[in-house]
């Protein structure tokens, strides 16, 4: 069956063993795609993120922005709305497809570009003040080598001084104490339970169950806090701060959602 056509899943026999970082374009199958509005809810999360991507944008002078992880379309049309110019990127035709069905509802047209990160500068050719990557996506990449590669590629596409801006679940605190995400930011909609149904130091498998009873699942690996900076600054950023939850000051396990912020000057 072609993937396009795929409606189920598939994870083989064994789940908890698919650590592949290409499995995400399998993952996204369309029938999740369609629910993926249900699951983030763009009002919810409008008001609980406020202008803080903006504002960090602004704070830079970025005007250029390259989503890497546009999904179904939620912060390049949030920026489209701020008046940044923005190039929409991601892997999976069906996440753009969607993207630009709903840009389109908002009344824009969606700059896109199907592409993976680990080849990201074969497709994209300009230089950008900044590239965001959100909604914890890197934690799809399951081989160190894949996130050197994509954190390198996005490195690439930046002007001399542009940023990095990328979240991630705050996974220290799901390893170490089993803490169970309130999704009070990102997954925001109330008729959808995202939680982690496996999690070993390699793998992060989360269920994701709606109200109408369909389950689809996501095999993520999870970041620790500590080692995405450091790879973040072992591939030439110069400067890296993490924020808890949109606030610069936080405890270890308090936040959800860690974001941040990599400068290349
Ligand atoms: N940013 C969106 C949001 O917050 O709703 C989407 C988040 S979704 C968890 C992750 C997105 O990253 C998916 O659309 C997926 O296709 C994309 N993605 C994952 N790995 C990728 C890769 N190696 N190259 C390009 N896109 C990738």
């Amino acid at each position: 069956m072609s993937q396009q056509s795929m409606r189920v899943q598939d994870y083989g026999s064994d789940p908890t063993s698919v650590r592949e970082t290409g499995k995400y374009v399998e993952e996204y199958i369309q029938p999740f795609v369609d629910k993926w509005d249900e699951l983030i809810d763009w009002d919810a999360r409008a008001e609980s993120e406020g202008e803080f991507f903006i504002q960090k944008l602004k704070e830079r002078g970025a005007k250029k922005v390259l989503d890497v992880a546009t999904g179904t379309g939620f912060h390049s049309v949030q920026l489209l709305k701020a008046g940044f110019e923005v190039t929409s990127v991601d892997g999976s035709a069906e996440m753009l497809s969607k993207a630009f069905e709903n840009a389109s509802r908002h009344g824009f047209t969606l700059r896109t570009v199907l592409a993976d990160w680990r080849w990201l500068n074969r497709d994209i050719h300009d230089y950008y003040d900044a590239v965001i990557c959100l909604g914890n996506s890197f934690t799809h990449l399951h081989d160190e080598n894949d996130r050197r590669k994509a954190l390198a590629e996005m490195y690439a596409t930046l002007r001399h001084d542009g940023v990095l801006i990328m979240d991630q679940r705050n996974y220290d605190a799901l390893l170490d104490e089993g803490g169970k995400p309130t999704h009070n930011y990102y997954y925001c909609g109330d008729s959808v339970r995202a939680e982690p149904d496996y999690l070993d130091p390699g793998l992060a498998r989360f269920k994701y169950t709606f109200a109408d009873g369909a389950v689809y699942y996501l095999n993520m690996f999870p970041l620790r806090r500590n080692y995405t900076r450091r790879l973040m600054q072992e591939v030439g950023f110069q400067r890296v701060t993490t924020y808890g939850d949109f606030e610069e000051e936080f405890s270890d396990s308090e936040p959800d959602f860690l974001i941040h912020v990599a400068e290349k000057r």
